[in-house]
């Protein structure tokens, strides 16, 4: 490990220390599985109880008591040219680029489908293009599709537009194109730079081709630019993965996703293509984890919380700070958590107090699509205890804190009558040093951070019954 990487603190730049970032006796009791809680309830718990007319209903609602309120957008493009070993997203691996025709086609149809319930022009804050790839999409399937999100809705002028990149599938002019179109944040596939570890994934891509896109969106002027990075896959190791953070660094993405692959391939096909001997194990694999954070932390970076870093200077560390920081299905953000309407096979939306997911299978979000229906096939509409979980759980994932008396105001409960079972949790991972009970309320530590997702399981009310955990990945 190079110098820029060596150890300083859990936190903000400190004096280094030999100490391991995570207490081995901690991991041991934390050494579990759990949702990453980018909705309360989790997706999981949805069902297809909740359907299509439950879907339109929501919509209706929301037209009669908040018009004019900002939305968010997500457009999901399953395809993708090849597969990726360690892939867990709903794609659909094709080479035949004229297969996006109709989907585009179904996607005008869903457009128009939310422009009759909802209304002309209602104004929308965030895009976001995911995937699959939406850059299998050429540049006029990308035209057209802005042109029918800009003809349906309003964008205002400080909109954040973003687009998941493949940098195998895009080039510097496309970036350009992409610009034009109005796209103002790119996300950079990235996972690993390491030859071996790219082909043992099948995901080979090149640093230099990277950071000649990296060089053209900062040329080009985008506000923000993010890099995802996956620890945790076959045959890396420190010494590789150092490597790759050092790389990571020298290209300075506003911001850093890093997560952990969850070896899965009972439930996600591609990843039986793994071999399973090639995996880092687990003393491994928080060795990797604690040297990209304190990698990323000497060099700039805030720990945002849930694998997420960005630059100290940028928007995302700034509300991390003044404890205004969000959360929605893109992870953090600077938004407030809207109403998201979701377009594409299996994308997942939240319209009021409801989520909602679109049909997994290609062929059912056509069927429905072409019916002139929403493709909903399952969701949940929140009850009284739901709100009140989620609030605490948000709160907990965004501002590392809880004010009692404020959910007790908002929910006309007594927070420690309701949630005295979980309270009791809390003292135990107080003990553990990863939260600080108060009088009235609840703080995350520096050291709690890493490991927020155990806290907030303490208040998932679904964990309780028919647990689901061997789904969810490892918390750390
Ligand atoms: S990881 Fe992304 S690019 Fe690779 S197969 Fe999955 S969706 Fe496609």
């Amino acid at each position: 490990m190079q110098a820029a990487l060596r150890p300083q603190s859990l936190e903000s730049p400190a004096p280094a220390t030999a100490e391991p970032l995570f207490p081995p006796q901690l991991l041991a009791r934390l050494d579990k599985n759990g949702p990453r809680y980018t909705s309360y309830p989790t997706a999981d718990r949805y069902h297809g109880g909740f359907g299509e007319q439950d879907y339109r209903l929501a919509l209706q609602q929301r037209r009669a008591a908040s018009p004019a309120e900002p939305l968010s957008l997500y457009v999901h493009i399953p395809f993708c040219e090849s597969v990726c070993y360690y892939c867990a997203c709903n794609k659909v691996v094709t080479r035949h680029h004229d297969r996006a025709a109709r989907y585009l086609d179904a996607l005008s149809r869903e457009i128009a489908l939310h422009v009759q319930e909802l209304g002309q022009g209602v104004p929308v804050s965030q895009l976001h293009f995911g995937g699959g790839t939406p850059t299998f999409l050429s540049d006029e399937e990308l035209a057209r599709l802005m042109g029918d999100l800009r003809a349906a809705f309003h964008f205002q002028p400080d909109a954040e537009i973003s687009v998941e990149v493949d940098p195998r599938t895009a080039t510097p002019e496309r970036l350009a194109y992409l610009k034009q179109l109005g796209f103002n944040r790119l996300s950079f596939g990235v996972q690993d730079f390491d030859k071996r570890v790219q082909v043992a994934v099948h995901r080979v891509q090149s640093y230099e081709d990277v950071a000649a896109l990296m060089h053209s969106a900062r040329a080009l002027g985008y506000a923000s630019v993010n890099v995802d990075l996956i620890y945790g896959l076959p045959l890396q190791t420190a010494e590789s993965f150092a490597r790759t953070i050092e790389q990571v660094i020298a290209l300075r993405p506003d911001r850093i996703a890093l997560y952990a692959y969850a070896h899965l391939p009972e439930r996600f096909k591609p990843q039986r293509r793994i071999h399973e001997a090639d995996l880092p194990d687990r003393a491994t694999r928080v060795g990797l984890l604690s040297a990209a954070i304190q990698g990323f932390l000497a060099q700039g970076y805030t720990y945002i919380g849930m694998d997420h870093f960005a630059l100290n200077t940028d928007a995302l560390a700034i509300a991390k700070q003044r404890g205004e920081l969000h959360r929605n299905f893109q992870g953090y953000s600077t938004q407030p958590d809207r109403d998201l309407v979701a377009l594409g096979v299996s994308a997942i939306g939240r319209i009021g107090n409801t989520y909602s997911q679109n049909a997994k299978v290609l062929d059912e979000y056509y069927e429905a699509i072409e019916g002139g229906r929403f493709a909903v096939e399952r969701g949940l509409t929140l009850n009284p205890d739901d709100l009140v979980r989620r609030e605490v759980i948000m709160e907990i994932m965004c501002q590392g804190r809880v004010d009692f008396a404020r959910i007790e105001a908002r929910h006309g409960l007594r927070f420690g009558d309701y949630f005295s079972r979980e309270l009791s949790q809390m003292a135990s991972l107080a003990e553990l040093g990863l939260v600080n009970l108060h009088p009235g309320e609840l703080r995350v530590t520096g050291l709690g951070w890493y490991f927020v997702r155990a806290v907030a399981m303490a208040f998932d009310g679904y964990l309780r019954t028919a647990a689901t955990g061997a789904s969810y990945s490892r918390i750390i």
